[in-house]
């Protein structure tokens, strides 16, 4: 898995490359651009650019049907290659943007740049279907202590990864305003429910799962090759209305108080990019059951789990008046998640439920065992009751919060490092929260 595009020495002439937190020559994410006055095409992130790959292929820089798929205008083809054309196509990027490129292909590519600043970007594929699971154990832990203090955990969840058809129209990539939405709310104080703009919005960290080669309808796919049936990782925050969930999920589940908006980081790293940041999966502690035979895989076990810290910042429209640094709402790892991402993809599978190129995992919200890891409001501020403070404005002013303010704004950042290696980030996930429509 760990090859030469791995490699942390060879330096790059893309200048803005070097030591990049983000996009070094090793990471090479792809996703979906307009540059200014073009429409959607597929491109590859490059330090503080964008390689815009349908160029690359008319100056015949690139070949071949895995550079085709990856320069089309969705990258539903791209994601359902398999690993081996996926690397293909990374090993010929890394040459291509390698120091050691010859200086004639330099002078050809270097026009195929464009200014990452400069352009738009775009959900990266067509999703058919998106599912969120709820395998962030500390979360489940932090969630069902406030629900159930004699039981937070129901009894499956160490059975089997828990989760719930999610809705794919209303996702949408970094930077985009999120509408507070309106809904029914019925707090505990209140007989009955009324109709308006949730009162406890609230932000749930999570990674994102991208599906590659799909599976045919009753035909599961084996713990064993789920891994090769994931295309790559996103951040994901699944904006939640707390109020409204808490009165309309029962009997079945999250609906409206999720699908309203779910923000995405619109570059899909790969599992390529992500081999040198694989680890074991954390032992099960003692008393958890045995995994089952069709979620359990040595391999998966050994080197399935991502070792990828994740950070939560919040700045509210007070503190940019005032240019005030972004507070630090949280830092944890992917490292908690109670099961990787190939069991999840299994899971999904194992009843025969057929998966397609361009389908999306949520991996539940993360949170670390500490709470500075926390990664959601209802964690952090236990349910709305102990409100956090914001640091100090100019004038002496200090805000705090219970769950999120018309104008705030959420962003997450995804970092994997590793010594001897060099570290790669996903791009900011970023949402800023709208007033809600008048509510009828
Ligand atoms: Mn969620």
């Amino acid at each position: 898995m760990i090859d030469c595009t791995h490699d942390a020495a060879p330096a790059r002439w893309v200048a803005s490359a070097r030591g990049h937190a983000d996009f070094p020559l090793q990471n090479l994410p792809h996703g979906v651009f307009s540059p200014p006055g073009g429409g959607p095409r597929g491109g590859v992130a490059i330090g503080e650019s964008i390689l815009d790959l349908p160029a690359c292929l008319e100056a015949g820089l690139l070949d071949g049907a895995a550079a085709e798929a990856a320069a089309a205008a969705t990258l539903n083809g791209f994601l359902a290659l398999g690993p081996a054309a996926r690397a293909g196509l990374r090993g010929r990027l890394f040459d291509l943007l390698a120091e050691s490129a010859p200086a004639r292909v330099q002078a050809r590519a270097r026009p195929l740049l464009r200014e990452a600043a400069a352009c738009a970007l775009h959900v990266p594929a067509r999703i058919g279907d998106y599912t969120d699971f709820y395998a962030g154990i500390q979360h489940a832990l932090n969630v069902g202590r406030l629900l159930r203090p004699d039981q937070p955990l129901m009894e499956n969840y160490k059975y089997l990864p828990v989760a719930y058809h999610g809705r794919a129209s209303s996702i949408r990539p970094s930077g985009g305003a999120v509408r507070r939405p309106n809904g029914q709310r019925k707090p505990a104080t209140e007989t009955v429910p009324s109709f308006g703009p949730s009162r406890n919005l609230d932000y749930e960290l999570e990674l994102g799962i991208w599906v590659g080669p799909g599976n045919e309808l009753g035909e599961p796919v084996p713990i064993g090759e789920a891994a090769g049936h994931i295309a790559g990782f996103c951040l994901l925050n699944d904006w939640s209305a707390r109020d409204i969930q808490g009165w309309e999920y029962q009997p079945l589940g999250p609906f409206l108080a999720k699908s309203f908006h779910t923000t995405i980081s619109p570059w899909i790293v790969t599992p390529e990019a992500m081999a040198p940041f694989r680890v074991a999966q954390s032992p099960r502690a003692e008393g958890d059951p045995a995994i089952l035979a069709h979620l359990h895989d040595a391999q998966d076990q050994a080197g399935g789990a991502l070792d990828l810290e994740l950070e939560v910042l919040l700045t509210t429209a007070a503190m940019r008046a005032a240019g005030m640094p972004a507070h630090r709402l949280s830092l944890g790892n992917a490292r908690h998640l109670y099961w990787t991402v190939a069991q999840m993809l299994a899971h999904h599978t194992s009843a025969g439920c057929n998966l397609a190129p361009g389908d999306l995992f949520g991996s539940g919200t993360i949170s670390a065992p500490g709470p500075d890891g926390w990664g959601s409001l209802l964690e952090i501020t236990r349910g709305g009751r102990q409100p956090i403070s914001l640091g100090t404005g100019p004038l002496g002013t200090v805000e705090s919060r219970r769950f999120l303010e018309d104008g705030d704004e959420i962003c997450f950042y995804a970092r994997a490092r590793r010594p001897g290696f060099a570290g790669i980030g996903f791009g900011a996930c970023r949402g800023t929260i709208l007033p809600a429509r008048a509510a009828a």
